[in-house]
């Protein structure tokens, strides 16, 4: 039997990057993924169809996490569906990067929006469900940059600390009903969220990571995973860098 048979998953902005790596890995685990995007249709239900492929369960949703009500429709949709909703994977988010005496308010609440309040709003709707059930597994997408800071991303940064700070609240105000709260703290990863930096923004990343190269998003799909299943059973509230030993937090 696989880890994660017989459970429903709901990963967020899962239709590319690292949230497409993490429902075909959950997916490949025996889990029943949702697939949720924002505006890359094609792109998610090539995730879907890749899962079926495979030979497991997959439907995409399309829904806009920094819109609240969206955020209840999209889990109330998921538990209509599959009858549960088991593991909850808040990997939805955006960069909006610039110096902060030119950050405008766009881009602060955009970020903000998106990267925070969506991870609260959909947390909020499916905590509900995984209290009445006395289990559940709940998995936050942060950053180092949430742990270190970052020249050009004070949105960004402080979204994911943010991310970390409620992680750890929802881990101590579930725990009592058995279901766990944990943060994942990717480092550089590949992905189209990277894709951007020149040459020499690579190489001077790579320099800061001990080991010398940006991951993978299958590399944060693996911890994703752990913390998603019963292997990780006794572990709550932490924040988990994967990031090739660059924070050492
Ligand atoms: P990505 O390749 O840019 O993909 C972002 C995903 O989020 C897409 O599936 C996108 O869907 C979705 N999304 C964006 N806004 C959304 C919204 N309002 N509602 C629903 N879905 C939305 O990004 P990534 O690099 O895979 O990053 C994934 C997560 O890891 C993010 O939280 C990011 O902050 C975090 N992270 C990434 C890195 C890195 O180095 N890449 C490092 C640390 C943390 P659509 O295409 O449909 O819009």
């Amino acid at each position: 039997m696989q880890r994660l048979e017989g459970k429903t998953a709901l990963v967020t902005g899962a239709s590319r990057g690292i949230g497409a790596a993490v429902a075909l890995r959950l997916a490949s685990e025996g889990a029943t993924v949702v697939v949720n995007y924002s505006g890359s249709r094609e792109a998610a239900l090539g995730v879907v169809e890749a899962i079926i492929a495979a030979g497991g369960r997959a439907s995409a949703v399309q829904a806009d996490v920094s819109d609240p009500a969206a955020c209840t429709a999209l889990v109330e949709g998921v538990v209509a569906e599959y009858g549960a909703i088991d593991i909850l994977v808040n990997n939805a988010g955006i960069t909006r990067d610039g110096l902060i005496v030119r950050m405008s308010d766009e881009d602060w609440s955009a970020v903000l929006n998106t990267n925070l309040t969506g991870v609260f709003s959909v947390t909020r709707a499916a905590a509900k469900h995984m209290m009445k059930a006395r289990s559940g597994s709940i998995i936050n997408m942060a950053s180092v940059v949430g742990i270190s800071g970052n020249a050009g991303q004070a949105n960004y940064a402080a979204a994911k600390a943010g991310v970390i700070g409620l992680t750890k609240s929802v881990a101590r105000e579930l725990a009592s009903r058995r279901v766990r709260c944990n943060a994942v703290a990717p480092g550089f990863i590949e992905t189209d969220m990277t894709a951007a930096l020149t040459d020499s923004q690579r190489d001077g990343v790579a320099a800061a990571i001990a080991m010398g190269r940006f991951g993978t998003a299958n590399d944060v799909a693996a911890a994703v995973a752990f913390l998603a299943s019963d292997d990780s059973a006794y572990i709550t509230g932490q924040t988990l860098a994967v990031d090739g030993g660059m924070t050492f937090a």
